[in-house]
């Protein structure tokens, strides 16, 4: 009898040590020796401190323009463990500072009711559930959570993903509008790293030209355009997209108003250049919606919400034989380190934005020649700079 209990015992022993390998959740959450190591709070705890993203140039699309980026820094800790996330803020998208405090705090009880940060679907579809829109204040919890993951689990997103970290794309540089060509010119000089140039265009047909003739006057490196919604007509679109493709552009993104999915539709069905949706492409629940309309999506993280639905977006593209590409908003290398994590999976990406701000908080993804490295760094594979943020 004794015998048998001992043997029992030992069995269960073993069925319990097998569970703990294979389950992360357990290997942590329930190994309160390991957690004792750490000495840190087993409470998610979230904290975030505003920071201004200081742009190199001041910033011209179609509309609007602009020198300075309000951003909100996350930081979400668990049992010693830290992870970092990030909000950024355009104004044109109607989220504010003060906007991302009010979800944020409205974040805190719904962390409370979570004992660990391994359940992310359980927790990102709860905070999704908090208020519609404030997509970049979702993305500041879920570019955390992630992070703190990756870093508990001891690997990069990359990898948890089983995406191929050669497969990176290079990334666009933009080279925005200015009214003076020596302006123009100085940009083109700067640029000059890149392999991929990104033009924002949308504004007459005359300042359109203008720009791209100012560009091949000084350089054959192929051109990104975005005309970000601003050609009102889908002849005019198409009459562009012709005399561009004859000046080695290789895509279009959001020529037209994004409501226009009829126009979309004609002008890709005659594009000989792929025509990516971005305004009219938000979250996940758009993505079918767009299929015939545009070649293909660019998803960004403050669009979407963040990194898990992003991933859910690769698969529905995917599916749907749409093309991919990845953006960002003038965004540290927190934010820029998160989407870095996707690019495998892109055609094209412009994930330049902690390259336009001078005052980057963070060490993350780094460019080699132009295109995105992923190296094989824990969570987002970032390291805090000094004296920057007090987070
Ligand atoms: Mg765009």
């Amino acid at each position: 009898m004794e015998t048998s209990r001992r043997n029992f015992l030992k069995t269960m022993g073993i069925a319990t040590a097998a569970a703990a390998v294979f389950n992360p959740a357990n290997l942590f959450a329930n190994n309160p020796a390991k957690r004792n190591k750490r000495g840190g709070s087993s409470k998610l705890e979230l904290a975030w401190e505003n920071f201004t993203g200081e742009m190199k140039y001041t910033f011209t699309i179609s509309g609007s323009s602009r020198s300075s980026t309000p951003i909100v820094i996350t930081r979400l800790t668990w049992d010693g463990y830290t992870g970092y996330g990030e909000a950024a803020m355009p104004p044109y998208l109607g989220e504010t500072q003060a906007s991302v405090h009010e979800f944020l705090k409205k974040v805190v009880p719904v962390l409370e009711k979570f004992d660990n940060p391994f359940q992310i679907e359980d927790i990102l579809i709860a905070v999704d559930a908090i208020a519609t829109n404030n997509t970049a204040a979702k993305a500041a919890v879920d570019i955390a959570l992630h992070d703190l993951v990756g870093n508990i689990i001891g690997q990069p997103w990359w990898k948890i993903w089983g995406f191929n970290p050669n497969n990176t794309p290079l990334t666009s540089y933009t080279i925005g509008y200015d009214a003076s060509d020596d302006v123009v010119y100085e940009k083109i000089e700067e640029a000059s790293w890149t392999k991929v140039i990104k033009v924002k265009l949308g504004m007459s047909e005359k300042e359109d030209k203008r720009m791209i003739n100012l560009i091949r006057s000084k350089t054959d490196t192929v051109i990104c355009i975005d005309a970000n919604q601003g050609w009102k007509d889908k002849y005019y679109a198409l009459d562009m997209i012709n005399w561009l493709a004859e000046r080695n552009v290789n895509m279009i993104e959001q020529p037209m108003p994004k409501y226009w999915l009829d126009d979309a539709a004609w002008v890709t069905e005659r594009s000989p250049l792929p025509v990516i949706a971005d305004e009219a492409c938000q979250r996940l629940i758009d993505v079918p919606k767009l299929k015939g309309a545009y070649h293909g999506i660019n998803i960004k993280l403050m669009k979407c919400t963040g990194m898990r639905e992003a991933r859910e977006m690769v698969s529905m593209a995917n599916s749907l034989r749409m093309k991919l590409m990845i953006g960002c908003m003038t965004e540290t290398s927190v934010a820029i380190s998160a989407a870095a994590q996707l690019s495998p999976k892109m055609e094209w990406a412009d994930l330049d934005g902690n390259v336009l701000i001078a005052n980057d908080c963070f060490d993350g993804m780094k460019l080699n020649e132009g295109r995105i490295t992923l190296e094989d760094k824990p969570g987002l594979g970032l390291t805090k700079k000094k004296g920057i943020i007090k987070l």
